[in-house]
């Protein structure tokens, strides 16, 4: 199922975790993104299109700067992100320059989704840098996003994005490897579910954690994020960035994930 969900799409959504980006002692995995950049370049000679959802601005101020890494005001908060978001940025400029491709860096806020004009500006950005052959790298601008006109996560502001660019497929890669009926965490015997049809008959089955040490989804955004897509006839796939080059096992079948399919 899952290759032929890849197979079938010609413009993927690819949303990547602050935990995927992230090395468990805080600092950017450039090992990952250097190996991720090249799965997009292999993808773009296959002829496909992709746009990024990129986390990581926040672990990577801290680790940027190695201060106020246990200060909750939000001004700090915001103040890491403006530093790591240039980091960030930085090493997926290298990633991606050694496979001769260009980045374009878009920073969004749920404000910008609600105003036409916008919507419409950002669109057309996004469109034109694809036909360029560039790839558009997208995080929430948490610098001036506050309560009200925060999107929060990346899972949300990834399936935004996945519409807005009328997108055939969004893949979150997270560090959990997919939707289980029981937290795998906490029970042995929990079971991977592959394919979901019913998110609301999902979300009564299984129980829902809190996020993890990075991240501020968890399996809550996801679904979420899910439930956005599917209502505009985008199947949205789930799997784990961790694996050894994550989008070539899951293409080949040689990695699993939970699909959640489009509603007709
Ligand atoms: N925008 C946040 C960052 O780059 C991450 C949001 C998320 O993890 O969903 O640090």
């Amino acid at each position: 199922m899952i290759p032929k969900v890849i197979a079938d799409a010609r413009k993927i959504v690819i949303k990547l975790g602050s935990n995927t980006l992230a090395l468990p002692d805080g600092t950017m995995n450039r090992a990952f993104m250097n190996e991720f950049a090249d799965q997009c370049a292999d993808l773009a000679k296959a002829g496909k299109q992709v746009v990024l959802v990129s986390s990581g601005a926040q672990v990577a101020g801290v680790s940027t700067i190695d201060r106020w890494a246990r200060k909750k005001d939000i001004h700090y908060r915001q103040a890491l992100c403006a530093i790591g978001q240039v980091e960030l940025m930085q090493n997926w400029r290298e990633a991606f320059a050694a496979r001769d491709l260009h980045i374009g860096q878009l920073l969004l806020t749920r404000e910008d989704f609600k105003d036409d004009q916008r919507t419409l500006n950002m669109r057309n950005t996004i469109f034109t840098l694809v036909d360029e052959g560039v790839v558009p790298i997208i995080n929430e601008n948490d610098s001036v996003s506050y309560e009200e006109i925060r999107i929060g996560d990346n899972d949300n502001l990834s399936a935004l994005t996945a519409i807005l660019w009328s997108a055939d497929l969004l893949i979150l890669f997270s560090d959990i490897d997919g939707v289980y009926d029981k937290n795998p965490k906490e029970h042995s015997d929990a079971a991977l579910i592959p394919e979901v049809k019913d998110i609301t008959e999902l979300r009564a089955g299984i129980t829902i954690g809190a996020a993890n040490s990075f991240g501020t989804g968890g399996i809550g955004t996801k679904l979420e994020a899910a439930e956005k897509v599917t209502a505009y006839g985008i199947p949205m796939l789930l799997a784990n960035g961790s694996a050894p080059r994550c989008l070539e096992t899951l293409a080949t079948g040689k990695s699993g994930g939970t699909v959640f399919l489009a509603r007709e």
